[in-house]
């Protein structure tokens, strides 16, 4: 299963952390997640769980923090937030962009130790 690998990938990451931060029990992972990094939200939830087993991690809360899908309007020259992932054009005028910024994110960006 992707989701899993990947929140192993997380577990790994907050694992490192805590060593280095004195090998405390991890509370908390925060992650930013972006609807075209291919990842579903409730499946790496679950994952997560399974994950983080009996490691520092384990009775941790994974923090989603889901980003908007942004893209760059060359009609507007202007970041636009986009309000669907299957159409990507800019809300305001309308012109076909690919220049995505954000939405793609797949990061853990704060981990809470004990
Ligand atoms: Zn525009």
């Amino acid at each position: 299963m992707h989701e899993l690998s990947i929140a192993l990938r997380i577990v790994e990451i907050a694992e490192r952390e805590s060593v280095r931060h004195g090998g405390g029990a991890v509370r908390a992972v925060h992650l930013k997640l972006g609807p075209l990094a291919g990842v579903v939200k409730e499946a790496l939830e679950s994952s997560y769980e399974l994950a983080s087993g009996t490691s520092v991690v384990a009775g941790s809360r994974l923090v989603i923090e889901e980003v908007p899908i942004v893209a760059f309007c060359p009609h507007c020259q202007a970041q636009r937030t986009l309000s669907s992932m299957q159409w990507f054009c800019c809300p305001e005028c309308n012109t076909p962009t690919a220049e995505i910024v954000h939405g793609r994110e797949l990061e853990v960006v704060a981990l809470e130790l004990e």
